[in-house]
């Protein structure tokens, strides 16, 4: 089996909140077995907010969450460095409502998730298999789940914008891979879009130390990270709203023009969906095996 594990000591940052600019402070701390990935306001006393779709609220420009009105907000770079780290159990600290942007990738995330440690855990994982195709389309916008042996993402994007107008890319994601392909890859906006945000009072926190910005011809900061850092990052986002289904899943996402509202969406779907996947967990040889336990539990339909 593959054991669940959790970080091996508690770690803190600051960073500021991309829309508010306020200071934050986050802290991850490690939690036991079955406890799954929650996010706590220090600010607001005890509430806790589970890292499911159950608890998905106001996606608009990045992905929210909130429980008896209590709201987190910006989740999905921090639950993709987690989630492609193999963390299953850790309790989040916030004492504000957004996650800190960084640098507004998942490296930071990374970096504090290593510096850590890993503990593992007695109790066993247990991923989300899928066994038939799973499809969303919302106009151009479409992302699908296929069967697939392993955890793959498939990306395409197309802009009116001379530096991205088509750009695919496909992964296997393993935490190898997710470390030095995707987590670096920042998030971007457009020039013509940072103002209508400030209007609005958002993005206040925004600077090009923490996105890429598009100009009218190219790339306002100094560099890119890769040439095609843009789709590398729809992974990034992608890979952390999945995680939003409480188990890592083994599937083949395609995705094409979606983001977060879409993403978010699908992840609720695919709960729904019980006849098109099994829970499993991974055996010895590296296969999964089906877990009848939390089968019972989770999708009675199926037994
Ligand atoms: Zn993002």
């Amino acid at each position: 089996m593959d054991a669940q594990r959790t970080l091996r000591r508690q770690i803190s940052c600051v960073g500021i909140g991309l829309h508010s600019g306020n200071k934050v402070n986050l802290s991850l701390k490690p939690a036991p077995a079955d406890f799954g990935i929650r996010f706590q306001r220090t600010d607001l006393g005890g509430h806790q907010v589970p890292a499911t779709v159950n608890h998905l609220a106001g996606i608009q420009l990045a992905t929210g969450l909130a429980h008896n009105e209590v709201s987190v907000e910006t989740v999905e770079h921090l639950l993709a460095a987690l989630v492609s780290t193999n963390i299953d159990n850790v309790l989040i600290e916030l004492n504000s409502p957004e996650v800190p942007i960084m640098d507004g990738s998942a490296a930071p995330f990374i970096y504090l998730i290593h510096e850590a440690g890993v503990k593992t855990l007695s109790s066993p994982r247990k991923y989300l298999k899928i066994v038939r195709p799973i499809a969303m389309s919302r106009g151009d916008k479409r992302i699908a789940l296929y069967p697939s042996d392993h955890f793959k993402v498939t990306y395409s994007i197309s802009y009116d914008h001379p530096l991205l107008r088509h750009q695919s890319r496909t992964f296997r994601i393993t935490e190898e891979s997710f470390i030095e392909e995707v987590a670096p890859a920042r998030t971007f906006t457009f020039l013509k879009d940072v103002e209508m945000l400030r209007q609005n009072g958002l993005a206040l926190g925004g600077s090009l130390e923490n996105a890429i910005v598009l100009g009218e011809t190219g790339v306002l900061n100094n560099a890119l990270r890769f040439e095609d850092e843009f789709v590398r990052h729809k992974i990034l986002d992608a890979v952390g709203d999945l995680a939003l289904v409480g188990y890592p899943v083994i599937g083949h996402l395609v995705a094409h023009r979606a983001g977060h509202a879409l993403h978010t969406e699908f992840a609720a779907k695919i709960l729904e969906e019980t006849h098109a996947w099994r829970l499993v967990e991974a055996v010895a040889d590296g296969s999964v095996a089906p877990s009848s336990l939390s089968v019972k539990h989770t999708a009675p339909r199926l037994a």
